[in-house]
């Protein structure tokens, strides 16, 4: 089979329907939390298992010798997930699965966000379970899923200086990890994905203004301002410090990605912000 976890989350839903795309529903198991949740995929012919990485034995004969399995990173960044993740590495190594691929971030990124990552890389890569390291930029979907307070203000707030970033939508890094899981070859690979087109956020407001007819100007400020603003609007601030982390990664290079493996396993162009964009305006 082809395992899937997070498969309710929002990359996740991505993966699976593009797996229903080319291979039949029952070679397919997502792993979920809460099974209501999958009622759709079950009604669809796609198995549906129920673990949780805070349970391990929840994952107790989860997996099976030869199984494909994409483990997505969790989401309970308070909750240990070097543990959490594993969890699922020691089930995946008990049963034997012929590739376990993990959901990390750039190799280049030092940002505190790194860290999980980091540790999640070297237990799997020192498990000797075949594996694959699909090391994530951005999503576009970061940005223009909160556009409210931009749209609002007219401004672009961040803390990111002049620097870019290699955003990609989740569709795009769900079609790199389909391409891994139905294809060969991709044991023992670390592949470094992020869009096509790096860009920085005066961009990203021109092509704001120019998409909705108003002056929306990029407003840089400090890492600190920005925690300011962020928990100003009510975010915990051990998550605003997270975030402007990633913005000083960001104005230091490190999200910007230009190997080209997203396109390459993509198999076709990654998508351009402005469509993105465009998408999120629509609404
Ligand atoms: P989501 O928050 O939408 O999905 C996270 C998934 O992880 C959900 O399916 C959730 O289950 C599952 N999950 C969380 N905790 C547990 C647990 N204890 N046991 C089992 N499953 C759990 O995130 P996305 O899909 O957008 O992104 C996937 C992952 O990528 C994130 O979890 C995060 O690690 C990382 N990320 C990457 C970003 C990037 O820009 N590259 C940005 C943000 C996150 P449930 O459906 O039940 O909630």
């Amino acid at each position: 089979s082809i395992v899937i976890t997070g498969a309710t989350g929002n990359l996740g839903r991505h993966v699976v329907e593009q797996l229903l795309e080319k291979v039949p529903a029952e070679q397919i198991t997502a792993v979920v939390r809460n099974a209501e949740k999958a009622a759709d995929l079950a009604e669809r012919g796609v198995k549906v298992a129920t673990a949780d990485y805070n349970t391990p034995a929840s994952f107790d004969g989860l997996f099976s010798a030869g199984d494909k399995v994409l483990l997505i990173s969790g989401s309970e960044v308070d909750k240990g997930r070097v543990q959490q993740h594993k969890v699922v590495i020691d089930a995946a190594q008990t049963a034997g699965v012929a590739l376990l691929a993990y959901t990390s971030a750039p190799g280049s990124l030092t940002a505190a966000l790194a860290d999980d990552h980091r540790g999640t890389e070297e237990i799997l890569v020192g498990s000797g379970v075949p594996y694959t390291l699909l090391r994530n930029s951005w999503y576009h979907e970061n940005y223009t899923e909160n556009l409210a307070p931009v749209l609002e203000h007219n401004a672009v707030v961040a803390a990111a200086g002049e620097g870019r970033v290699s955003s990609a939508s989740r569709a795009d890094y769900a079609a790199a990890a389909v391409t891994v899981l139905t294809g060969e070859g991709h044991e023992n690979k670390t592949y470094e994905l992020g869009g096509d087109t790096a860009w920085s956020f005066a961009e990203y407001a021109a092509e704001l203004s120019r998409q909705t007819g108003r002056e929306i100007a990029y407003s840089p400020v400090s890492a600190d301002a920005l925690v300011g603003i962020l928990t100003g609007a009510g975010l915990p601030e051990p998550f605003a410090r997270i975030l402007a982390g990633v913005d000083v990664s960001i104005e230091k290079g490190e999200l910007v990605v230009s190997t080209g493996d997203l396109s390459r396993l993509a198999g076709r162009p990654t998508t351009p912000l402005s469509e993105a964009i465009a998408a999120a305006l629509k609404g």
